[in-house]
C-alpha cells in the first residue's frame, strides 16, 4: 500500500479523468431498447457524485483512427445507410439499430477512448474512463452487431500501438458476453493481447463457429450462474497471472458491467465489488508493468441500478493506487 495516497493530498494528476460527450445521450435505438441513452444518464448521474473526477469532453475519433480497425468501404456503407434514414432508426441486424445520431455517438466513444491513451501516455494521468454509448465490443471490422458500430476498444489498441510504439498493449473485457469484434480485429495482432472473461454459452454464440483462435487472445468461459467465488477464481488463478506475465506497457478495459446478478440479458450472479475486486487487480499490474496507465471504457451493463453502483465500484478501484 506503499503507493496509495489519502484523499487529501491527491493532485490534479492523480484523478480519475472521465471522458463522455452529450453525442453519446443523442443515439436513440427502438423504443424499448435495452442499450437506451438513461443507461449513460444514470451512469454520469453517479459519477458526477463521487469527489475528485476531472471531466473532459470527448472528440470524435478520426477517420484514419477508424481505418485502422474498420475497411474503407464498411465505414461509407454506414454513413450512407445514415444518410437514408430520416426520423426512425434503422434495424442493421436485430439488435443494431441506426439512427441519425448513431455514429456520431459512436464516433465519441472510440474518440475518447483514444484522447484517454494521448492523455496516460502524455501526461501525469493515470487513470481514464469512458462513460460512452453505443458499445463496442461486438462491431466486426467489416459488421455492426450487438449494438455496436465500431470496435471502439480495439481501435484504441491499435491506435496506441502505432501512434505510440508499444510493444505490449493488453485489453481486458469483463463483459458477460464474448467480444467477437475486438477478437476479429486484434486475432493475431504481434503487439495486442486480448485477455477475457464471458459467459458460455450466450449471444453472440461465437465459440461454437470457431475452431481455435490466435494465440493473443486469452479467454475463459463463465458458466450460467456463475457466482463471485467462481469469477474470482477464474481471474486469479489463470487469467491475471497471464496478464500479469505479459508485462503489459498498457492497460485497456472493454468495461462490461452485465455479468451482474440483476442484469436481464445474462445468466450470471456476480455482485457490485466484484468489479472493483478485479479492477483493483488491473490497476496493480499496471502500477507494476505500464506505469499506472489503464484506459477503461464503458461496454454493457443494462439494469440500471446495478450498472450505476458497478461503474462507481469500478472508478473508485481506478482511483485507488497512483504511481509514485
Ligand atoms: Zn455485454
Amino acid at each position: 500500500m506503499r503507493n496509495r495516497k489519502c484523499s487529501g493530498t491527491m493532485s490534479a494528476a492523480d484523478k480519475l479523468l472521465v471522458l463522455s460527450h452529450p453525442d453519446c445521450l443523442a443515439h436513440q435505438p427502438v423504443a424499448g431498447h435495452p442499450e437506451s441513452p438513461a443507461r449513460l444518464q444514470t451512469v454520469l448521474q453517479a459519477l458526477q457524485a463521487l469527489p475528485e473526477l476531472s471531466w473532459r469532453q470527448a472528440p470524435l475519433a478520426s477517420r484514419a483512427q477508424l481505418l485502422r480497425a474498420h475497411p474503407a468501404d464498411y465505414l461509407a456503407a454506414l454513413e450512407q445507410y445514415q444518410a437514408a434514414v430520416a426520423e426512425q432508426p434503422i434495424a442493421l441486424d436485430p439488435d443494431t439499430w441506426l439512427g441519425p445520431a448513431s455514429l456520431a455517438a459512436a464516433r465519441r466513444a472510440a474518440g475518447a477512448v483514444c484522447a484517454g491513451i494521448e492523455q496516460v501516455m502524455q501526461t501525469s494521468v493515470r487513470r481514464v474512463f469512458c462513460a460512452v454509448r453505443p458499445p463496442g465490443h461486438h462491431a466486426e471490422r467489416a459488421r455492426a452487431m450487438g449494438f455496436c458500430f465500431y470496435s471502439t476498444v480495439a481501435v484504441g489498441a491499435l491506435y496506441a500501438v502505432d501512434q505510440y510504439a508499444l510493444q505490449r498493449v493488453a485489453v481486458v473485457d469483463f463483459d458477460v458476453h464474448q467480444g467477437n469484434g475486438s477478437e476479429d480485429v486484434l486475432g493475431g495482432h504481434a503487439n495486442i493481447h486480448y485477455f477475457a472473461s464471458h459467459q458460455v454459452p450466450l449471444y453472440p454464440f461465437a465459440d461454437q463457429q470457431v475452431k481455435s483462435r490466435p494465440d493473443n487472445l486469452t479467454y475463459r468461459g463463465l458458466p450460467a450462474g456463475c457466482d463471485s467465488a467462481t469469477f474470482r477464481r477464474l481471474w486469479s488463478e489463470q487469467l491475471l497471472p497471464r496478464l500479469d506475465n505479459y508485462q503489459p506497457e498498457l492497460l485497456l478495459v472493454s468495461a462490461g458491467f452485465d455479468a451482474h446478478q440483476a442484469d436481464p440479458l445474462a445468466q450470471c450472479n456476480l455482485h457490485t465489488d466484484d468489479f472493483g475486486w478485479l479492477t483493483e487487480k488491473l490497476v496493480r499490474i499496471a502500477v507494476r508493468h505500464a506505469r499506472g496507465r489503464i484506459v477503461s471504457s464503458l461496454e454493457g451493463g443494462y439494469d440500471l441500478a446495478a450498472l450505476a453502483a458497478s461503474v462507481v465500484s469500478h472508478a473508485q478501484a481506478l482511483q485507488g493506487i497512483h504511481y509514485a
